[in-house]
């Protein structure tokens, strides 16, 4: 984008709005973020007549930003009869290209949402697609001399910048939050589907993208919308031969769920329809052209390690917690895992059991298909590794010790927890195996018998001991200081080695939510602020792939995926 022509169009908008308030037209800070600003604006303006050059220069902007679009063409549809068929995507509805038109859930005022912070798919459609959309809905409404239209009374424009067809507006039915949608709101729904689909048909269009609409902030459940939108969309092809391609944007888990069981029900020939997630190229490209990788791993690769049990080591989950220590929830109200990490156990000996027996089936948790892909995807370039993840599973799938940090600790390290030196931690493991033959699984503790032989304490100063993980300032950081000195050699060395020779480095972050950002996040983004070019950053997070700060998209790209979704679909590309 053009610095220039961003500072005139944000400084024209900005007097624009001053002066309809009334106020004196004044420069703009130079400091100020000028991007945001303009959508900002943008959102706020009434749709009326630009300076002349000011539309275009807005949409000279907003073409040259960079997005991850996906073609129609690479969607795979799943054929209903011979000229229609649906597809379940997962992402960004404003993404898709080609000849097609986008659903925007609008409001029955029909001219996007004025509420900037607000960041409702409505404000997503109308600030990519730029002003142009805005001023074509309230033409059409002037046309028709009014100045709202019904629930499920959909709107065609154009696409603005878009790269679409067009754009159907239409706003579903809104619900009372906590109550069950009536039959009028569920009629209404089904008209909002089918209403769509009469428009699209009728103006030539063969592709209609609709996102899951009335959820959300509408408040309608999922699973009946879900439901609704599939069985609109089956009746609207049995009553019409138009060829027509409907694609349902899907965004949350919950979405993946209600639609699945809705296509199950709705289309059993069909059924099970993959869910389509697009990835990046230059993801790909970035991760299979650098000469040297870093990860940086967070919980969400730990959950995503699916082992013996069926189920991967996740710290949030109450399945997970109730297969590994049953006895747990009824002596010390325990659910999760992550509850365990600080908290007042009520009987030394239970609290023993489950130390012994958690080490024993965290250091055992075993090689899993995640891990084994990320080995195949580095294959043989030099990696380090950096995770948040105390559970040393880089290092039982066979990855280099030598280059795996893990900064917030290890299970297989016990320590004091004055602590009384700094040099008060231990190996586990032989502690471990020694009191592994005495619990019983399903009754966790340490036989009261053998309390003083099987629970250590400390060397030094004969005190309590725990994991020596970060759960309060007593952790223990020294075991880590030699591992931590060689990753920023790694990394040095990678950054200055890809310099030299014109190669690149890429990050491969994996599941790095923000329970603990500055560990794993922003250290990523650190370097590519520091190396852009050289640096090439893949954030993998299915619930935030967005960066805290601006950052290069020639260096930079999240992507909203599961890690073990992730790396299945590399090895596959
Ligand atoms: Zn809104
Ligand atoms: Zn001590």
């Amino acid at each position: 984008m053009t610095n220039d022509s961003l500072h005139t169009a944000v400084q024209v908008l900005f007097n624009e709005a001053l002066v309809r308030d009334g106020r004196e037209p004044r420069t703009l800070p130079q400091d100020i973020n000028k991007r945001p600003l303009l959508d900002r604006l943008l959102c706020l303006r009434q749709p009326l007549p630009f300076a002349p050059g000011v539309l275009e220069q807005i949409e000279e902007i907003l073409r040259s930003e960079h997005h991850e679009n996906i073609s129609l063409n690479d969607v795979p549809a799943y054929s209903v009869n011979d000229t229609q068929s649906i597809s379940l995507y997962r992402g960004d509805l404003t993404l898709i290209t080609d000849d097609l038109l986008l659903v925007n859930p609008a409001n029955t005022k029909m001219l996007g949402c004025f509420v900037p912070t607000h960041k409702c798919l409505d404000n997503i459609i109308h600030s990519r697609a730029g002003p142009q959309v805005r001023a074509e809905c309230a033409a059409i409404l002037q046309d028709r001399g009014v100045d709202e239209v019904d629930t499920a009374v959909p709107l065609l424009t154009g696409a603005g910048v878009l790269d679409v067809r067009g754009i159907v507006h239409v706003a579903g039915p809104a619900l009372e939050r906590r109550r069950p949608p009536t039959s009028q709101e569920r009629q209404s729904l089904w008209d909002t589907y089918t209403n769509s689909l009469n428009v699209a048909a009728k103006s030539g269009a063969t592709a209609v993208a609709f996102p899951c609409i009335s959820t959300g902030i509408f408040a309608f459940p999922v699973d009946d919308a879900a439901n609704i939108a599939l069985d609109a969309a089956a009746a609207w092809f049995s009553r019409n031969s138009a060829p027509m391609r409907v694609i349902f944007v899907l965004w949350t888990d919950q979405d993946e769920k209600s639609y699945a069981s809705a296509v199950e029900r709705v289309f059993p020939s069909l059924a099970p329809v993959p869910v389509f997630r697009p990835l990046p190229a230059r993801a790909l490209k970035w991760i299979k052209e650098a000469q040297t990788v870093i990860v940086h791993a967070g919980a969400g690769m730990s959950v995503d390690a699916v082992g013996k049990l069926g189920l991967g080591l996740d710290y949030t989950s109450t399945e997970l917690f109730e297969r590994l220590y049953p006895s747990l929830e009824d002596d010390e109200d325990l659910t999760r895992l992550y509850e365990t990490i600080g908290h007042e156990w009520e009987d030394e000996l239970v609290k023993w059991g489950f130390i012994f027996s958690h080490a024993h089936n965290v250091l055992n948790w075993g090689k899993t298909p995640v891990y084994a892909n990320l080995e195949s995807v580095i294959g043989d370039r030099p990696y380090t590794i950096m995770t948040s993840n105390a559970d040393q599973l880089f290092v039982q799938s066979g990855f280099d010790p030598n280059h795996v940090f893990t900064r917030q600790g290890n299970y297989a390290r016990f320590q004091c927890l004055k602590p009384c030196s700094q040099e008060s931690y231990f190996d586990a493991a032989p502690w471990v195996d020694r009191a592994m033959p005495h619990l019983d699984p399903l009754d966790l503790y340490v036989p009261e018998e053998l309390q003083s032989d099987l629970i250590p304490v400390c060397p030094k100063c004969g005190g309590e001991v725990f994991f020596n993980v970060r759960g309060g300032d007593w952790f223990l950081e020294k075991p880590y200081h030699d591992a931590e000195k060689r990753y920023s050699a790694d990394v040095g060395r990678f950054v200055e080695e890809a310099k030299k020779e014109g190669g690149t480095v890429v990050i491969l972050e994996i599941g790095a939510g923000f329970n603990t950002p500055s560990v794993v996040r922003w250290p990523s983004e650190r370097l590519v602020l520091e190396h852009g070019g050289v640096v090439k950053l893949v954030r993998v997070n299915v619930d935030h792939p967005e960066f805290a700060q601006p950052l290069p998209p020639d260096s930079a790209v999240g992507v909203r995926v599961s890690g073990g979704d992730f790396l299945r679909a590399v090895l596959h590309e």
